[in-house]
């Protein structure tokens, strides 16, 4: 998921910008895309199930208008949360006013907020964690002296892993978690408006200069008073940067916490092959996010780094789509092998991550009907043994084949001559040139940054919904 904002004080076509924004953040997620405008306190929004350039036509993205300011979102959600309605951004008429709010991530105790609210007479129209979002800053509203200090009293109760920005009439409202576990920056552009985005690239899309993350916990109010921080809510948990970002999330062209995320994954590469050296004859990745650590591992083995794997550019991160079947279907459609790379050589193969493995069995097969003589996977990521509640979608125990297998079973489920994963002290180093202070490897290592919901072998979305009927 991501979110996308701009900020100005003069009327300008600030929907163009946030599709462009929204269209470089397309890798965090292709269920549903959403656009508001605001245009002196007057919203105008469009949001739908699909990827950017599809639910934005030409015709949509017009009428939304001019405004000053906007903000929108692209989500990615598994088969509970992927319908239309829990699209965002999310609209909210309340007392106190108007607000518009989209976010990345996931809480961990929205079961239990949802509950009360519903206990308290609310009700809900979806699935999606906004809502409960949304629902937490207008009651603070009631109470507090201006929505920038709602959202900082919301903060304290909405417990997870998020990134979000709040829209009102006047001013654009960004935050994050106390615990920092989704990115999230801005910027400024030359007219003088400011962006805010889940990743650099997407600065760098509508040409705005990076100005500084938001930190753990921070409130940043953009208005036509300037740029205010609140950081009520700063340094009371220790910084935990999901470690995934690094390895498979993020964009490579991106920089988090100032250290690449293209270098970031090199690095990943470079351990991988000290952990795990074998003789052969061409390193290749798996693309798109395999390829840096491909790199990383040829020039750290000194074996030549090779193009074996090409993707198809119009199909999207198979993992999103809910559902075994559709899963498989689309890993059929999405690789073919460059036959002149792999045959009758004995290959490296570097893929960011093994998760419930149906990927990698696949292309270790695709290689050998390619000619490859010996196959050699290498996971950039460690084993994954734990599921995500912050907003990754990594399932329950019960599907992660690693909890299951030892890399000897893996590599014989696969077909491979062997499998190596990246030592677990070695994440903890990705970001080695940059400045954050610790990571969240719970679906590596099991150390929750914060409570968590008792794992039911069901899909987290459809345990959430089970759990509020109840
Ligand atoms: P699997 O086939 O289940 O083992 O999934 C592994 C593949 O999915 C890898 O090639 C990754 O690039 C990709 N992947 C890993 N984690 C995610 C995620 N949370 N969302 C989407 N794709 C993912």
């Amino acid at each position: 998921m991501a979110v996308f904002g701009i900020f100005g004080t003069k009327t300008a076509n600030v929907a163009s910008s946030t599709y462009y924004g929204l269209y470089a953040l397309q890798h965090r997620g292709q269920a549903s895309s959403g656009i508001v405008v605001n245009d002196d306190g007057v919203f105008h929004s469009y949001k739908d199930s699909g990827i950017v350039n599809e639910v934005f036509t030409p015709r949509v993205l017009d009428s939304l208008g001019l405004g000053q300011m906007a903000l929108g979102n692209v989500r990615y959600g598994t088969s509970a949360t992927k319908e239309r309605i829990n699209a965002e951004p999310m609209l909210v008429n309340h007392v106190k006013g108007k607000l518009a709010i989209s976010h990345d991530g996931a809480l961990v105790n929205y079961a239990e907020l949802r509950r009360e609210l519903e206990l308290s007479g609310a009700i809900f129209h979806t699935a999606n964690d906004v809502e409960v979002i949304a629902y937490i800053i207008t009651k603070e509203r009631l109470t507090a002296p201006s929505i920038e200090e709602a959202v900082s009293r919301a903060l304290g109760k909405l417990k997870g892993g998020y990134s979000m920005l709040v829209m009102s009439p006047q001013k654009l409202i960004a935050a994050r978690d106390e615990n920092g576990l989704h990115p999230l920056c801005y910027g400024i552009r030359d007219n003088g408006e400011y962006v805010v985005a889940s990743e650099t690239c997407a600065l760098a899309t509508v040409g705005a200069s990076f100005i500084r993350e938001v930190e753990p916990g921070e409130v940043v109010v953009f208005s036509k008073d300037g740029v205010k921080s609140i950081r009520d809510n700063c340094d009371k948990k220790p910084e935990r940067l999901c470690v995934f970002e690094y390895l498979y999330t993020a964009r490579p062209d991106s920089v988090i916490s100032g250290c690449s995320v293209h270098l970031a994954r090199k690095r990943a590469g470079a351990f991988l092959a000290k952990a795990h050296p074998v003789e052969a004859d061409v390193v290749i990745g798996a693309p798109d996010s395999g390829l840096d650590a491909a790199i990383g591992y040829a020039e750290q083995s000194g074996i030549p780094y090779g193009l074996g794997l090409i993707k198809n550019k119009y199909i999207g991160r198979t993992f999103i789509d809910p559902g075994q079947n559709v899963r498989e279907d689309k890993v059929k459609i999405k690789l073919n092998p460059v036959a002149e790379t792999v045959r009758d050589k004995r290959v490296v193969l570097v893929d960011d991550s093994i998760v419930r493995g149906t990927t990698m069995a696949r292309v270790v097969k695709l290689l050998r009907d390619a000619g490859a003589k010996e196959i050699h996977v290498r996971s950039s990521a460690p084993e994954f043994l734990n599921p995500c509640y912050y907003g990754t979608d990594i399932g329950s125990k019960a599907e992660l084949i690693a909890t299951k297998c030892t890399a000897k079973e893996m590599a014989k489920l696969f077909g491979a001559d062997s499998v190596g994963f990246l030592p677990l002290k070695d994440v903890f180093e990705l970001g080695a040139s940059g400045t954050c202070k610790g990571y969240c490897a719970a679906c590596f290592n099991g150390e929750y940054p914060t409570e968590v919901p008792v794992d039911t072998g069901a899909s987290k979305y459809e345990s959430k919904i089970s759990e509020n009927k109840k």
